[in-house]
């Protein structure tokens, strides 16, 4: 005690080095969070664009090209200025998680994969259901967080673990929530009934308005949405304004395991020893408590 209280009163370089190593610990971790919100929200391609663009006016003045600096110089400013605007659902997910604590979640990539496992399994489970029982349903699972403001209606707001019997509930037709669209975020049930911006296409003459707001929301934002048709109990899938259908329940397991599974099973780069450090560190921090061991 006497030792670690003369380590942080006295000048010597030992604590000047552990504030150091203590501060680039933490800038390391604040960048680690802030690549592990960037992979998650798939907006990498952004971000790569704004480092060619620092890069290269780092370059310019380097090489004394002075135009082209001046111009980047200019450009530079307009993007970091615009970049909390097209940043603003991630950055807004980012401080809500914060702010609930389960910014953990970051640091435990296997963590979201049993959690996006699950969520997958009872999503095709519930789907297989409400197609047997001719129970329309439209399902969102988003990408990047959606703006709110291109919904109509964003809908009941229900934070919630998503499972078949949450799902099929949710749609049973005499339920007050049966209309309009579920969204998922990060694996749970962000929100209900909510409703969607619809496509200007007009699809084949049997679909209607369920199968156009499905293919709206793909239209504008990178989300997959599942259809469950309550006419013919027929599914489909919209991704990218494009309506997949009809699809089997195999089909749409098979679609959505290609998509889902490897973004969150292989990370873009191994941190192995990071990896099992955080997981010790936080296992006791965030762990379910029915789950004794990780
Ligand atoms: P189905 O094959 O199930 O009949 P459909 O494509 O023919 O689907 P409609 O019969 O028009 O579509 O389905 C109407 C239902 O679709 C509404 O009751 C509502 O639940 C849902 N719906 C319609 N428009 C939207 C929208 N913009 N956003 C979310 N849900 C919508
Ligand atoms: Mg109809």
């Amino acid at each position: 005690m006497n030792s670690l209280q003369q380590l942080f009163s006295g000048n010597n370089d030992l604590r000047t080095w552990l504030i150091t190593i203590l501060d680039w610990s933490l800038v390391l971790l604040l960048l680690y969070l802030a690549y592990q919100l960037i992979r998650q929200t798939r907006t990498v391609w952004l971000i790569r664009g704004f480092l060619i663009l620092l890069g290269t006016f780092f370059l310019s003045n380097l090489l004394g090209l002075t135009t082209l600096n001046f111009v980047l110089d200019k450009i530079l400013i307009g993007v970091a200025v615009t970049i909390p605007v097209i940043f603003q659902p991630e950055l807004r997910r980012f401080l809500e998680q914060l702010g609930r604590g389960d910014i953990f979640t970051f640091l435990r990539p296997d963590q979201v994969l049993d959690q996006a496992d699950t969520a997958l399994e009872q999503l095709i489970e519930a789907v297989q259901e409400l197609s047997e029982e001719r129970t329309g349903a439209l399902i969102v699972l988003e990408g990047a967080p959606i703006d709110e403001r291109l919904l109509q209606d964003p809908g009941e707001p229900m934070e919630a673990i998503l499972s078949k019997s949450l799902l099929l509930t949710l749609f049973y037709p005499k339920t007050r929530l049966h209309d309009g669209a579920v969204i998922v975020r990060d694996w749970r049930i962000w929100t209900a009934s909510a409703i969607l911006p619809m496509s200007g296409q007009i699809p084949a003459r049997q679909l209607g308005t369920r199968h156009r707001a499905a293919m709206g929301i793909s239209e504008q934002t990178d989300a997959l949405c599942v259809v469950v048709s309550e006419e013919t109990g027929s599914i489909s899938l919209a991704e990218r304004g494009k309506l997949q259908r009809p699809l089997s329940v195999e089909q749409l397991s098979e679609l959505l395991n290609r998509r889902y599974r490897p973004i969150v099973s292989q990370p873009a780069f191994n941190l192995p020893a990071f990896g099992n450090w955080t997981r010790r560190l936080f296992s006791s921090a965030s762990s379910q408590p029915e789950n004794g061991s990780d």
